[in-house]
């Protein structure tokens, strides 16, 4: 099955349809020629690596399960709080969190770190009286509050003292991040970035694919000037309808984009002229390995938390969505590496025991809750699949700024398995296989109404990948 492997080339791309991407392609010369100069890198560096490996090295057989030295542990990669938007204290959610079962949080509020002395009126904090009163009942010996000019104000305790007060070694971790929330025009771009010590202002751009990638490019490289584990995403591509497949597939460095978010403005399953996250990821996914040689993009949940008092509800609220990676220890820098490795899946509801990658094929095997049922699909992209795509129109024919429509070869359903565990088994052309468990049972608050518990299995190639492209290590 794996004989084809060196044959295989990406299809060609009409280049009319790479030049008629709306308003992702304009750049100054000078960004232009130092992105092809990092593409080029990217792609020699990728090739070189490649063209060393047999095919079996190449499709390194993974085992996503529990041992004695790795286990599955629960996190949240996407949290506001008084330090922003949110309605709650920090010390208030990371303890929500820690009782209902997870074991790391990042806290991610707008363009802000929790990490200076901070007084709020309590009455005028999103959260007011009620935020405050749980928290002096939750925290009585702790809550440093005064009477300033007439006013009862409340200090923000820092993201270091609420470490210091509510992680546990090895159980509960807490990553300080920040929400970089930029946008181009009026259409909002935000990207979380994952255990930073300083805040990021947003970068900017003259397109909405230049936005996310100098935001990108910043975090990567305070990261390699500090020499500090740090993640970067980019979040709800749908909120503001701003993010289309066309925007984000040809990102350099961008690992991971929200598959799902709780918040429930954030249009997960798209509109009447814009895709689903889900569309989006195959597309985006098909056009990075097939045509634009750049590697996996892995697809997370989280929530967006915002709202925290009247749980369940139609608010942005916590417990919607999270990932579950597989860590050897509980760190920032363990859980960066295995989200960067793949090493973990995403879920609205469903746990998974055990997901098995090879160059034979893909094999979920689902942790069920009893009386529920569970629907294993397949979905990926096969090598010689149609290419075109069309602009969105509106009903008057007017062009809708969306991600294009393509062709059904894109993201298609392979193969579809009721049960607790699945295989599927390459039959040679696949350019990648994902899959998605879809329980028989309702999301308990979800995102959106009608959703059903689901979990997200990570991208992994097929043998109809091109050699140039697949996960980075
Ligand atoms: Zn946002
Ligand atoms: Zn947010």
């Amino acid at each position: 099955m794996n004989g084809s492997i060196e044959m295989t080339h990406p299809p060609a791309v009409p280049g009319d349809l790479q030049e008629s991407e709306p308003g992702a392609r304009r750049r100054t010369p000078r960004h232009a020629a130092r992105r092809s100069a990092a593409v080029m890198v990217v792609v020699v560096a990728l090739a070189a690596m490649w063209a060393g490996l047999a095919p079996a090295e190449r499709f390194r057989s993974i085992s996503l399960v529990e041992t004695a030295q790795q286990r599955w542990h629960k996190g949240n990669l996407h949290t506001h709080s008084h330090w922003s938007d949110g309605d709650d204290y920090l010390e208030s959610i990371a303890l929500w969190y820690r009782d209902s079962g997870y074991q790391f949080l990042v806290f991610t509020d707008h363009n802000v770190l929790p990490n200076t002395e901070r007084w709020e009126t309590i009455d005028k904090t999103r959260g007011g009286r009620r935020a405050f009163d749980k928290l002096l009942e939750k925290f009585p010996d702790w809550v440093d509050h005064r009477e300033h000019k007439g006013l009862h104000q409340v200090r923000l305790r820092t993201f270091d003292e609420v470490s210091q007060r509510l992680a546990v070694p090895g159980e509960f971790l807490l990553i300080q991040g920040e929400e970089i929330s930029d946008h181009f025009d009026r259409l909002p771009i935000h990207l979380n970035a994952g255990n930073v010590r300083e805040v990021i202002a947003p970068r900017g751009g003259d397109s909405v694919s230049e936005v996310i990638q100098n935001n990108v490019d910043f975090v990567l490289a305070e990261r390699q000037r500090t020499g500090r584990p740090m993640m970067v995403h980019l979040n709800h591509p749908n909120f503001g309808l701003a993010v289309t497949a066309e925007d984000l597939a040809p990102i350099i460095g961008e690992r991971f984009f929200e598959v799902y978010n709780g918040h429930p403005h954030v249009h997960n399953s798209g509109t009447e002229h814009h895709a689903s996250t889900e569309r989006l990821w195959d597309i985006v996914l098909t056009k990075r390995l097939a045509e634009l040689q750049l590697p996996i993009m892995y697809g997370l949940a989280v929530d967006d938390g915002h709202n925290y008092h009247d749980m369940p509800s139609r608010e942005s609220e916590p417990g919607r969505g999270w990932v579950m990676a597989l860590l050897p220890e509980l760190t920032p820098a363990a859980v960066i590496q295995a989200l960067e490795a793949g090493r973990f899946y995403a879920s609205s509801g469903v746990s998974l025991k055990r997901i098995d990658s090879s160059d034979r094929g893909l094999f979920v095997e689902i942790d069920p809750v009893p009386g529920e049922t569970y629907a294993i699909e397949f979905i990926g992209t096969r090598r010689g699949y149609d290419p075109r795509s069309y602009e969105v129109l509106d009903r008057k024919g007017q062009p809708v700024r969306a991600t294009r429509r393509y062709s059904a070869d894109i993201g298609q359903r392979f193969s579809v398995a009721q049960g607790t565990s699945a295989r599927y088994d390459f039959i040679g052309d696949e350019i990648y296989v994902r899959a998605r468990v879809t329980s028989s049972a309702a999301h308990p608050n979800p995102s959106e109404v009608g959703d059903l518990k689901s979990a997200w299995v990570q991208p992994v190639p097929g043998p109809g990948c091109p050699p140039t492209a697949g996960p980075l290590e």
